[in-house]
């Protein structure tokens, strides 16, 4: 890959432009918010220096070399003429359709266009463009510098061709593919999100305190973070979005979100990017 579009500046976004710009690969980095641009690139340089301080390179040469391959716009238009286009929006179906129809217009029409849903079905998503066959999910981990896993989802008619082109490309970054077929949230979300979602019953009925509920399970059964901890990092309107497809698209009652979540989102509790979730930054 000579160059790559992202488009959503968030959490996952800056991660995957980080990766790719310190791989010497050009990124165009495209976002709707102004400020969403300026809170990526700040958040990269501060990562890549905290990184260069730890190894004791450079910083200043460090920052400046993944920075200066990283090009940041609101212009969604900027990514033609990029080899892989990679949907990083929130993860929201109106957002999704506008956003991949976009892409899929001002892409060439050799490019792979891949999302990083966490959910969403990569046939469905497909469908919505004029290439399903160069679709897939390429679904990084947060934070997306530091794992190494990138699950990876053909929808129903994304090509052999694609999915090695995506694969490669995976371990180029230094990263572990691992192919999932398109059921909603793939194998890490299918898992994962009910077990966060649980988390949130127990704090809600007052089964322990949040403290109580990430130790057990950091203690008890070797978590690195616990589930709440976990959902302030993943942002827990994600997390909402998440069960929501679950519980719709497999029409099991016992995927139904916490009402608990629910509130905390509705009120702007969403985890480390707002300042409070089931903790305070
Ligand atoms: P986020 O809320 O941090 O960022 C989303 C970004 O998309 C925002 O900056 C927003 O301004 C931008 N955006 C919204 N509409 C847009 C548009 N029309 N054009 C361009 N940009 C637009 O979300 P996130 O956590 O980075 O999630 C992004 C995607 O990655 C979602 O599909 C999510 O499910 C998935 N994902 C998230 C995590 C996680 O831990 N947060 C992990 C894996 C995958």
């Amino acid at each position: 890959m000579n160059k790559i579009g992202i488009v959503g500046a968030g959490t996952m976004g800056n991660g995957i432009a980080q990766v790719f710009g310190q791989l010497g690969t050009d990124v165009v980095l495209v976002d709707v918010d102004e400020g969403a641009l300026s809170k990526a690139m700040a958040i990269i340089e501060k990562n890549v220096r905290r990184v260069a301080k730890k190894k004791e390179k450079d910083e200043d040469a460090a920052a400046a070399a993944v920075l200066g391959k990283i090009t940041t716009t609101t212009n969604l238009g900027d990514i033609a003429g990029c080899d892989l286009g990679i949907e990083a929006a929130s993860e929201d179906m109106g957002i999704k359709t506008t956003v991949l129809k976009a892409m899929d217009e001002a892409l060439g029409a050799d490019a792979i266009l891949a999302t990083n849903t966490s959910s969403i079905s990569i046939t469905v998503l497909g469908a919505l463009t004029s290439r399903p066959e160069k679709v897939i999910g390429m679904h990084f981990m947060n934070p997306v510098p530091v794992m190494k896993l990138v699950e990876v989802i053909r929808g129903e008619l994304t090509a052999d061709e694609t999915v090695s082109t995506v694969m490669a490309a995976c371990e180029e970054l230094g990263k572990v593919p691992l192919e999932a077929n398109d059921y909603p949230g793939f194998v890490a979300n299918r898992i994962l999100m009910p077990m966060i979602n649980e988390a949130a019953f127990c704090l809600m009925e007052g089964v322990a305190t949040r403290e109580s509920i990430d130790g057990v399970m950091k203690l008890g059964c070797a978590h690195p973070m616990g589930p709440l901890q976990l959902a302030d990092l993943i942002g827990n309107d994600v997390c909402l979005a998440i069960m929501e497809v679950l519980h719709r698209d497999l029409g099991d009652s016992k995927y139904r979100p916490c009402p608990l979540l629910k509130r905390m989102v509705a009120a702007g509790l969403l985890g480390r990017k707002s300042g409070r979730g089931f903790y305070e930054y």
